[in-house]
């Protein structure tokens, strides 16, 4: 088990939700937080605090991580701020219903923007100085729909699709370098994201229930702290897909 003691974490989307929940459980373990969010500032300045009370260093960082020059002064900020990345969470994403009858292009291409892109072009803007240290985690935010389809559409269910294959191409090549790429695949999970999908209902899961935000968070540390997973999904999802 790895010593998370003054290490640098940079978690996108983290002002709310599952990526609250993570930057506060990494907070917890040890790591400085870099709080990336899109406009909430409000939230995004309160997750800070949080994280300072618990006596690590953290900054919010306002950041659309969807366009590549955003991404670089994020990281540029991040760097200046707290130090090199060497533990990053990809979880910034939205989920936007659209049925098949009615998705236009545009749709397609916002939600693989915020939910894919922007996983490729941060883990390129932090990869440097995690090679320089020759230790990083890298942790993304796949989904079910990645596996089943599930009920946002066909863009969301590809974006989360294309992360598992962005997180087997990195893992495989960065394996000798003390780099681990890991995905989460979580199941519906009570956030504000989840509360806005009408069709989603607890029913839809096994176990009867939505899933915390600590349930993903807790395995997300788990990830961090082991260096000897790389290169797999790990589904948390109350048995909505079984692998
Ligand atoms: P959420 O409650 O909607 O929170 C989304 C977060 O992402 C917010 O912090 C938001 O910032 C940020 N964000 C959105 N677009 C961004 C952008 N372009 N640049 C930077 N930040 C951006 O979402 P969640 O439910 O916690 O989901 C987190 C991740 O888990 C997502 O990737 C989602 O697809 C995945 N996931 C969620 C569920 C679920 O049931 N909740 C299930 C499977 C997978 P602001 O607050 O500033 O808007």
């Amino acid at each position: 088990m790895e010593d998370l003691i003054g290490k640098v974490a940079l978690v996108t989307g983290a002002s709310r939700g599952i990526g609250r929940a993570i930057a506060l459980a990494l907070a917890g373990t040890g790591a400085n937080i870099a709080v990336n969010y899109r406009s909430r500032d409000n939230e995004a300045t309160e997750v800070v605090s949080q994280v300072r009370r618990l006596g690590r260093l953290a900054v919010a960082v306002k950041a659309d991580v969807s366009v590549s020059a955003d991404v670089n002064r994020m990281v540029g900020i991040v760097e200046k701020e707290l130090g090199s990345p060497s533990i990053l969470v990809n979880n910034a994403g939205i989920g936007v219903m659209h049925s098949i009858d009615t998705i236009t292009e545009k749709d397609w291409n916002d939600t693989i923007a915020v939910n894919l892109t922007s996983a490729f072009l941060t883990i390129q803007a932090v990869l440097p100085g995690m090679r320089a240290l020759k230790w990083g985690r890298i942790i993304s935010l796949s989904s079910a729909a990645a596996q089943i389809g599930g009920v946002v559409g066909p863009h969301y269910a590809a974006s989360k699709a294309g992360i598992l294959g962005l997180t087997h191409y990195y893992a495989a090549y960065l394996a000798k370098e003390g780099i681990t790429v890991n995905a989460i695949a979580p199941g519906p999970v009570s956030t504000e994201m989840a509360a806005g999908l009408s069709q989603l209902s607890p029913d839809l899961v096994p176990v009867g229930r939505f899933g915390t935000v600590e349930e993903i968070s807790e395995v997300a540390v788990m990830l961090v702290r082991n260096g000897y997973i790389t290169g797999q999904t790990f589904n948390i999802n109350g048995g909505r897909y079984l692998s």
